[in-house]
């Protein structure tokens, strides 16, 4: 008892926070961009606040193409469409390949919505100022947020272009993605990877030759999948497009947070090119990212899947614990990962019960701090306790 009430929150900071998600409940814009900054900080609030705000169901869509096919318009179109059914909508837009939070472009369309005048939107935008994995976790906490407060629908587009916006637009329940005639003969030369996440396309700039032939193209490519024509500079087909979004049957949602959650499974492969051919080419899982971890001495890519991560490790030497972990078990689960609120209180606690600890908590390349506890406390597996919320999340560490 007397280590839990060491490291509680104080009650005046706890009502703090409570007082603070009422306000965003209640639509205050200015609570909200606030909570959104302290989300993306990785601020010490961000965890309480994400709990106090329960989802409420919100449609999330992620929006992903090739750049220049009108994703901006089209979304600022869907939004509209949203607007006229009553409905309240928050628009993130995400640039994995920009360092800048709200870079000219965005900034730009940011003015554009405020020109609205409309309380019913909400827009912000986020770019990359650490790991791709950071950033595809803050723009799910940053979803998540948006959905506890209440909006309709959370609208995320993507405005790189590449895989990392396959990444990002797969943590959505719905995922439109956005082609237009003219990206060349055939859709083959689309980025490979968008076509299998779509659960809708639009096929915008139709008014364009070329748009029926498309449509065929990605008729035969991916049946099951609707596609749908669209001219977003003049709203025609966005009905259409909307309607047939709402149909979908949603992806699976991602999980409410809570006290702990798997954060992720630690695999130790002899290749992780090798292994990357079945996890993401046969299976799918988008790559968040591949990364040298010097002090560790390994190799690791970062698999995403909706809510937890597969790590796959491979030795960057001989002297490689996950060398020397291959050589007496062979491949297979090196450890789990579990995200913990209160990581100081965890630690306590198995200090307090006589858990064996690998070593003293330790500082990853992002400043996020965790801890290995041995197999022989855990029933047989090696287990890793990483510090929820903290500034790269702790994708990146073995
Ligand atoms: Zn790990």
């Amino acid at each position: 008892m007397a280590l839990q009430a060491r490291h509680a929150p104080p009650p005046e900071l706890m009502s703090l926070v409570s007082e603070w998600a009422a306000r965003i409940r209640a639509g205050d814009v200015r609570s909200l961009a606030k909570a959104a900054t302290e989300i993306e900080n990785s601020g010490p609030q961000s965890t309480a606040l994400l709990r106090e705000l329960v989802s409420t169901g919100a449609l999330t869509v992620g929006i992903t193409g090739p750049p220049g096919v009108g994703k901006s318009t089209l979304v600022d179109q869907l939004c509209r469409a949203l607007r006229a059914e009553g409905k309240r909508v928050a628009i993130l837009a995400v640039d994995p390949s920009s360092p800048i939070t709200g870079g000219a472009l965005l900034g730009d369309r940011v003015r554009m919505m405020a020109h609205y005048q409309d309380r019913g939107v909400f827009m912000r935008s986020m770019a990359s100022r650490g790991t791709l994995g950071g950033l595809a976790r803050t723009t799910r906490d940053v979803a998540r947020l948006l959905d506890g407060a209440g909006f309709d629908a959370v609208l995320i587009e993507t405005v790189g272009a590449g895989q990392s916006d396959v990444a990002i637009a797969s943590l959505a329940d719905s995922i439109i993605v956005v082609l237009s005639p003219g990206l060349g003969d055939d859709i083959q030369a689309v980025k490979a990877g968008i076509l299998e996440i779509a659960d809708v396309f639009a096929v915008n700039r139709a008014d364009l030759g070329g748009a029926e032939t498309l449509i065929d193209q990605l008729h035969q490519e991916r049946p099951e999948t609707p596609a749908v024509a669209t001219v977003a500079t003049t709203g025609s087909g966005i009905t259409n497009l909307l309607s047939t979004l709402l149909s979908l049957k949603r992806r699976t949602r991602v999980a409410a947070p809570q006290g702990a959650q798997i954060d992720h499974l630690g695999i130790a492969v002899p290749s992780v090119d090798a292994a990357l051919q079945f996890w993401t080419e046969q299976l799918g899982l988008p790559c968040l990212a591949r990364e040298t971890v010097q002090q560790e001495r390994v190799n690791v890519a970062m698999l995403d899947c909706s809510g937890s991560r597969v790590e796959l490790l491979e030795a960057a030497d001989p002297e490689s614990t996950i060398a020397k972990f291959i050589a007496k078990r062979g491949p297979g689960i090196h450890h789990i990962a579990l995200r913990v609120a209160d990581f100081n209180e965890a630690l306590d606690r198995l200090k307090a019960n006589g858990a064996r600890l690998m070593s003293e908590p330790r500082q990853g390349a992002g400043g996020h701090t965790y801890v290995f506890v041995h197999p022989a406390s855990t029933g047989g597996v090696l287990l890793e306790l990483i510090e929820a919320h903290t500034k790269e999340s702790g994708e990146l560490n073995t």
